[in-house]
């Protein structure tokens, strides 16, 4: 069975939003409400400035709080770790947008159904998502974790990888490598 996993690495990211407009492509997403952005956040005092690039979108939890809070099995996981929302069985409580630790859930206003990051899933059953496929500086890494020969396998094993909000204990599924760039002046 495989098992997917993305990373997002902080370094290679220049913060160009290139995956947040093929998200938006290749799902329809309407203006005003996104799957998937990726923040900029400067610190530090000219001119020993620093700009980290981080990743919002729905982070896969193993143990996922949208899941458990559903009254009606419209948010469910797949067994290869992929979070999904079945619209059929969705009654519009909004429990699940509430209970997610990571503000990933937002209602789409054309659809009107609840709308996150899917891997890219329902459209590419597992292959590269869109995000990934477009962006310049392989910042984004996409893979199977149960195939030793992946490239998410190589990453894993051989940088930092951490975990957002780790301590809450849902077990994301999209890690990020913390940009160490910036905050020098040589
Ligand atoms: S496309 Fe890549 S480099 Fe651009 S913002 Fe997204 S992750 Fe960063
Ligand atoms: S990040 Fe939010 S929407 Fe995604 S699996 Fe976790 S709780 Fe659910
Ligand atoms: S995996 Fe697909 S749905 Fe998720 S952010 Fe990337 S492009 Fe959007």
């Amino acid at each position: 069975m495989k098992k997917f996993v993305m990373i997002h690495d902080e370094n290679l990211c220049i913060g160009c939003q290139a995956c947040s407009v093929a998200c938006k492509n290749e799902n329809q997403i309407p203006s005003g409400v996104f799957r998937v952005q990726v923040h900029a956040k400067m610190s530090g005092v000219f001119p020993n400035l620093k700009t980290d690039f981080t990743r919002a979108s729905c982070v896969m939890c193993e143990d996922s709080p949208c899941v458990s809070v559903c009254p009606t099995g419209a948010s469910f996981k797949l067994a290869n770790g992929i979070t999904l929302i079945d619209e059929k069985l969705c009654v519009s409580c909004k429990y699940c947008v509430l209970a997610c630790p990571y503000n990933a859930r937002f209602v789409n206003p054309i659809t009107k159904a609840i709308d996150k990051c899917t891997f890219c899933y329902p459209n590419r059953k597992g292959a590269t998502p869109a995000c990934v496929s477009v962006c310049p500086t392989d910042a984004l890494i996409f893979g199977d974790i149960n195939d030793s020969n992946s490239e998410i396998n190589k990453v894993l094993a051989s940088k930092s990888v951490e975990y957002p909000k780790a301590h809450l204990g849902t077990k994301p599924k999209l890690g990020f490598i913390k940009n160490t760039k910036g905050g020098r002046y040589e």
